[in-house]
């Protein structure tokens, strides 16, 4: 496949010895070439929004069969809700019309093998805190259960009926559904 960045169709070309950014630039000029502008507005088709790990193993598109256009998709280490999801989700809903959430997290992340301690490790090396917690967990399920109960009871989101929770099998690429009350 000549778009891929992993396989430069030209082995020689510029993108083959530059940075890995070069490649993905090199990549974008292909996709551009094929581009036809389906002419949307910044609303998604199917007003929902995606929150999930940023895990590279995890393709969002393809795993929910979605298509351009169709969702928010909003990332970070372990998919986790904190209060820059909220304020994407916040953004999703009250000015882009999305009315549903989707959490995923993923079996064998990378948050399950951190400690807080990481934080204070950091602490350590550069002399500062760092504001944020490093959110790491233990037991994935209760993980996309907490952060089901945040989007729920949070104050600035309009639109709480729909928030469902899985976990997506990195091995298998099934989800599996959280249970929010287990
Ligand atoms: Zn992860």
């Amino acid at each position: 496949m000549t778009t891929s960045a992993h396989l430069p169709a030209d082995p020689s070309s510029r993108a083959a010895g530059g940075s890995v950014t070069d490649r993905l630039v090199e990549a974008n000029l292909d996709y551009a070439a094929r581009f036809t502008d389906p002419g949307m507005d910044a609303r998604p088709v199917l007003q929902v929004a995606v929150v999930a790990c940023m895990d590279a193993r995890l393709d969002l598109h393809a795993a929910l069969g979605l298509e351009l256009g169709d969702c928010h998709t909003i990332r970070n280490a372990g998919g986790v809700v904190t209060d820059d999801t909220i304020r994407s989700l916040t953004i999703s809903q009250r000015a882009l019309g999305t009315r549903s959430v989707i959490l995923i997290h993923h079996t064998g992340c990378g948050l399950e093998s951190l400690t807080e301690d990481f934080r204070h490790e950091l602490e350590d090396e550069v002399g500062q805190r760092p504001a944020w917690a490093v959110e790491a967990f233990r037991d994935v399920d209760q993980d996309v259960r907490q952060s089901m109960q945040r989007v729920r009871t949070n104050p600035f989101l309009p639109h709480k009926d729909d928030v469902r929770g899985f976990v997506f099998d990195v091995h298998t690429g099934l989800l599996r559904e959280i249970d929010p009350a287990s």
